[in-house]
């Protein structure tokens, strides 16, 4: 099957055309046909497409809405510009796979939708406001360009978090609040914590029961999970995605009453404390430079700015104690994996949130970390150190199109 895999946002889609089935998913045999980002969608947008092995082909087009965008990407996938053999027409694409943010507590899986399924997930919007309703226009948008007939799955960020306990969910706050509201932890970037722990049971060929690990997702976004016996049991995003590691522009965890404090003081709304904690915190706010890791690092060498060097102190310290925590957690893990952007590729900042974890048996390879940047995997730590660290570079889009043609199977998604 020709897996067409959306990640709509409000003013861009990512997207990923993968062959596979369940044969190839055996054989780990899943082929990369496609992938590309439309920007700035509802005007002039910026469009760079690509097929597997090629460099990207950059433009812009006038582009009205998701819909345009959907319909841009299948005609350039099935024309001769492309050169990708197995799509011709647009019957050549088989099953759209779309990622979700936000399943509340039905989405424990991913699941073919259908109008009772599109409704539940329309439920949700109360739980992410910004998010939800920008997937449903791309389930809408896909649904209009390849009419209702061809089949469409779910996979939702928040489905592999459904495992946590009670006792790991709940806030402590009056209980008929989560009763009335749901007011709980669901978590996110679930599909990609998913991804690292299922590639790593594969490197170390053991057992999903015997996958007991922390991943850390470090990107924009940044987001650890705890993982006991191949189960999510914790994680740092709770309600939204705003609890939790310092990320590019989101504070993480800060103490509630700042909110109406700093709110007092400076006269900001709710809405505003809001969008000064999403939008104006983490890296951007302590350094009052930039959100971008990598600028951050060069403006600490270059210039030894002392709040560039704040800002990352801050990041890495504040992963390394969710390390503790979750190391506590699980009663013991074999090993943490770093991924996301930064994780993948900062040798620095791993370096750092690892540092003086020696202690815990965690024996960092100066040069096995060096190396190990660019999209390349491997064990980062030295032969023999109790914890051992790795990296994997994430594949949210692989498991959704893995999960989309198990879901048009009837077959049971293995998480
Ligand atoms: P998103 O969460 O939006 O998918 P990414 O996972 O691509 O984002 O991560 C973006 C972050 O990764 C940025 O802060 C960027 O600076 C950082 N990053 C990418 N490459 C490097 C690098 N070589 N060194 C340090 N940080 C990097």
């Amino acid at each position: 099957m020709n897996v067409l895999v959306l990640n709509c946002g409000s003013s861009s889609v990512k997207f990923q055309i993968i062959a596979t089935d369940l044969e190839q998913i055996a054989l780990n045999a899943d082929k990369r046909l496609a992938r590309g980002t439309i920007e700035r969608i509802g005007g002039e947008a910026i469009v760079a497409l690509s097929a597997e092995g090629q460099d990207p082909v950059r433009s812009t087009a006038s582009l009205r809405d998701t819909r345009a965008a959907v319909e841009l990407i299948i005609r350039w996938a099935c024309s001769s510009d492309s050169g990708i053999s197995q799509l011709n027409t647009i019957a050549d694409i088989h099953a759209v796979g779309h990622r979700v943010v936000h399943g509340g507590e039905r989405f424990a899986h991913s699941i073919l939708i259908t109008d009772e399924v599109l409704r539940w997930i329309e439920d949700c919007i109360d739980l992410a406001p910004l998010h939800n309703p920008t997937n449903i226009k791309g389930i809408q948008a896909a649904k209009e360009v390849f009419g209702a007939g061809l089949p469409q799955v779910a996979v939702f960020d928040t489905a592999f978090h459904q495992t946590l306990p009670d006792y790991a969910y709940l806030y402590a706050l009056p209980y008929q609040l989560y009763r009335r509201y749901r007011v709980r932890r669901y978590g996110f970037h679930g599909t990609s914590h998913r991804y690292v722990a299922y590639r790593f049971r594969q490197l170390r060929n053991i057992a999903r029961s015997d996958t007991n690990l922390i991943t850390l997702h470090l990107g924009n976004g940044c987001s650890v999970a705890a993982i006991r016996a191949g189960d999510s049991i914790d994680t740092s995003m709770g309600l939204t995605p705003l609890e939790g590691l310092v990320m590019g522009t989101r504070s993480g965890d800060i103490d509630p009453a700042i909110c109406d404090f700093i709110g007092g003081k400076e006269g900001l709304s709710p809405q505003e404390v809001e969008t000064l904690l999403n939008k104006q915190s983490g890296l951007l706010g302590i350094s009052g430079l930039t959100n971008d890791m990598r600028e951050l690092l060069a403006e600490a060498e270059e210039n030894n700015d002392r709040r560039a060097r704040l800002a990352i102190e801050i990041f890495c310290y504040r992963a390394r104690k969710y390390i503790g925590a979750y190391l506590a957690g699980v009663g013991g893990a074999d090993a943490i994996v770093f991924t996301g952007g930064i994780g993948e590729n900062s040798a620095e900042i791993r370096a750092r949130i690892c540092a003086g974890l020696n202690w815990l048996g965690l024996d960092l390879d100066d040069e096995r970390n060096a190396m190990t940047s660019d999209g390349r995997e491997g064990l980062i730590t030295k032969d023999g150190s109790r914890l051992a660290a790795y990296v994997i570079p994430t594949d949210e889009e692989l498991l959704i199109a893995r999960d989309t043609v198990r879901c048009v199977h009837g077959v049971a998604q293995r998480y």
